[in-house]
């Protein structure tokens, strides 16, 4: 199962299952994802879309299954034939390569939205002070913060803290970003901003995972959509496949939300 050929997914998972406890959370869960490939995943609320997430950056472990990013496998190292866990350090910078944007901004509340951004290259990059602050200004000028560099986050608007998020993600120069439901927690007027700046990422050629209601979104950028119930994907195919599918269970889920 650890063993593959290389192959050109930037995310290949395969046969995922995670239990908590009795609860069998994924179930058999598969999902590939080529270079600039962007695939939203559906699903109800506990479908285990956030746990899938997870387990590509193991954040959650796999009881069964791997994931391996761009052609690396996540969290064991193979040493003379056996299968090691990886050391925190190591892990940390398997990592580098996934970059996470929550529902919840996670900014660091008591530094400016610039110092949010220059963070991770400094400390986990090593790169200098003065070029992480050169890039960082660039990527707030890309999510259109330029203005807002100097302002901690309680005085940024939820979207613009969003924005911030993805300008902290795209700082560490991620091969792929996951977004878990990134606009859920905003104020309706906000949300379009959001998948704005996530739409030119798209558009950028950027390979993205993302999670999201906005079915809106999914039309205009997906090249995918994965339907997800009951910790399985119930579907993975084309944005117009899946929006139009007869599937009884994603059927009742896109009426709900469509
Ligand atoms: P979704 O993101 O689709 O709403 P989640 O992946 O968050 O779903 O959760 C899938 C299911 O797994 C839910 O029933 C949830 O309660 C359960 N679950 C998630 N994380 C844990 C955990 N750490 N411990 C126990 N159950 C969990
Ligand atoms: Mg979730």
């Amino acid at each position: 199962m650890t063993m593959r050929e290389s192959n050109d997914y930037i995310v290949d998972a395969r046969n995922i299952t995670k239990d908590f406890g009795d609860f069998r959370a994924l179930d058999d869960v598969s999902l590939q994802v080529k270079q600039g490939e962007v695939v939203c995943i559906l699903g109800p609320s506990g479908s285990g879309k956030s746990t899938l997430l997870r387990c590509l950056n193991h954040l959650e472990r796999p009881n069964e299954g791997a994931v391996w990013i761009d052609n690396d496998l996540i969290g064991y190292k193979e040493e003379n034939g056996v299968l090691r866990e990886l050391s925190s350090a190591a892990l940390a910078k398997q990592r580098t390569k996934l970059a996470m944007v929550f529902q919840r901004f996670n900014l660091f509340g008591h530094r400016t939205a610039l110092e949010n951004v220059t963070e991770g290259p400094v400390q986990v990059l090593g790169v200098s002070q003065a070029e992480a602050k050169r890039k960082a200004l660039e990527l707030l000028k890309r999510v259109g913060l330029s203005d807002k560099a100097k302002n901690y986050p309680n005085a940024l608007s939820g979207g613009q803290q969003q924005r911030v998020a993805i300008a902290r993600a795209l700082s560490m120069e991620p091969t792929v970003m996951l977004f878990d439901e990134p606009t859920s927690a905003l104020d309706p007027e906000l949300v379009g901003e959001v998948l704005h700046v996530m739409k030119s990422l798209a558009q950028s050629g950027m390979t993205m995972v993302v999670v999201t209601h906005e079915i809106g979104f999914a039309r205009e950028v997906a090249d995918r959509i994965v339907f997800m119930d009951e910790g399985k994907v119930v579907l993975d195919d084309t944005v117009t496949e899946v929006l139009n599918s007869t599937n009884p269970r994603a059927r009742d889920f896109l009426d709900a939300v469509l």
